[in-house]
C-alpha cells in the first residue's frame, strides 16, 4: 500500500510515500515559502505517486475541529501568507483520496505509539524542542485536540536562580518555549546550542526548564511515556539531566515503576529517529484510509 505524508514544518516541508507498517519509500524535502508555491510543489510530487491516502502534521496554530467551516486552515501564525489559508482544501481539490490532518506533534506522538519507542502504548507525550516547543498528547488511543489543541511548550516555567536571559516568546516572554527552545540558548549563551561542548552548564540550565515542564505534564496528564525530539535533543547528555530534575521535582509523590526505577526508559529519543515526523503522517494517512473503508 502507498500512503503520503506531508511533515509540514516552518523552516522545511517533508514529503515522503510511505507503507503500512511505516516504512519510508520516498522523501523530498523544501524549504516553506508562501503556500501557493510551497504546496504547488507538494501537489507536483504527489501527482504520479499513486497513493490510497494522505496524512498532514503540520506547524500551527491550525484548525481541527471537522464541524468548524474553517476546518483544515492554518489560523494564526505570524509566517507570511499562511495565516488563514486553506492547507487542506487545496490538496483535496487535487487528489480524491482520503486525508488524515493534525499538528506536527500530535502525528509524531501518533507515529511513535504506532510503530516507534511508544509501540503499543495508548497514551504518550511527544515533545519537539527546536526553533519552537510542540506538544502531542496521544491518550487513551486518541490524538487530544480538545478545545483547539494543546499548546504545552507555552506552559510558564519558574526560572532558574542564575538565568538573566528574559526569554523570547512574542506572547509570553519567558513561557517554557520563550526560555528553553533553540533560539532561547543561542541568545542567552551568544552562540548556537551545536557549538557548546557537552559539559557546558548550558544544559544543566535546559535540563532545569525541561524537567520542570516534564513534571507538570506527568502530574496534569499521567502519560505513559515521554519522548522527546527536535534540534536541541540531538544534545543526548540532556536525558541523564532531565530524568534528574524530574525525579527531584516529582519527590517520590507519583507511585509509579516509570517513575520511581524506570525514568530511563520512560523518557526517551523518537524510537522512529528523524522520521518520526513523516512516520506520524504516513499513520494518520494510514488512520484516515481505514476510517473511510
Ligand atoms: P525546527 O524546530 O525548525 O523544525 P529543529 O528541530 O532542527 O528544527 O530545531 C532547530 C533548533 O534546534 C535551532 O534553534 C538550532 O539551533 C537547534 N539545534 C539544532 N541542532 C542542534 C544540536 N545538535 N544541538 C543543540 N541545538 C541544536
Ligand atoms: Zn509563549
Amino acid at each position: 500500500m502507498r500512503i503520503g505524508a506531508i511533515e509540514a514544518g516552518g523552516t522545511k516541508f517533508v514529503c515522503g510515500i510511505g507503507d503500512e507498517n511505516g516504512i519510508v519509500l520516498d522523501r523530498v524535502s523544501f524549504p516553506t515559502e508562501q503556500p501557493e508555491k510551497t504546496l504547488g510543489q507538494v501537489i507536483a510530487y504527489f501527482k504520479d505517486k499513486q497513493v490510497e491516502a494522505i496524512g498532514v502534521g503540520t506547524f500551527g496554530p491550525i484548525d481541527i475541529d471537522p464541524n468548524s467551516p474553517t476546518y483544515g486552515y492554518v489560523t494564526t501564525t505570524p509566517k507570511p501568507g499562511w495565516s488563514n489559508y486553506p492547507f487542506l482544501d487545496t490538496l483535496k481539490r487535487e487528489f480524491d483520496v482520503p486525508f488524515g490532518w493534525d499538528t506536527d506533534v500530535n502525528a509524531a506522538a501518533f507515529g511513535e505509539a504506532t510503530w516507534g519507542a511508544a509501540k503499543g502504548l495508548d497514551s504518550v507525550l511527544y515533545y519537539t524542542i527546536g526553533t519552537g516547543v510542540g506538544v502531542g498528547v496521544y491518550a487513551e488511543g486518541k490524538m487530544v485536540h480538545g478545545l483547539v489543541h494543546p499548546e504545552g511548550g507555552h506552559v510558564l516555567t519558574r526560572r532558574h536562580p542564575d538565568d538573566a536571559y528574559e526569554g523570547f516568546c512574542p506572547y509570553h516572554g519567558d513561557c517554557f518555549e520563550g526560555i528553553a527552545a533553540g533560539p532561547a540558548i543561542e541568545r542567552r549563551w551568544k552562540v548556537k546550542g551545536s557549538e557548546l561542548s557537552e559539559d557546558h552548564p548550558a544544559w544543566r540550565m535546559e535540563a532545569f526548564y525541561i524537567g520542570q515542564a516534564l513534571a507538570n505534564a506527568i502530574l496534569m496528564i499521567s502519560p505513559k511515556k515521554i519522548i522527546l525530539g527536535g534540534g536541541v535533543m540531538h544534545q543526548l547528555q540532556l536525558f541523564p539531566l532531565i530524568r534528574e530534575e524530574v525525579r527531584s521535582n516529582l519527590n517520590g509523590y507519583v507511585n509509579a515503576q516509570a517513575i520511581v526505577s524506570g525514568l530511563d526508559d520512560y523518557i526517551v529519543p523518537p524510537g522512529l529517529g528523524d522520521n518520526a515526523g513523516l512516520c506520524g503522517s504516513i499513520a494518520l494517512g494510514l488512520q484516515a484510509w481505514n476510517q473511510n473503508r
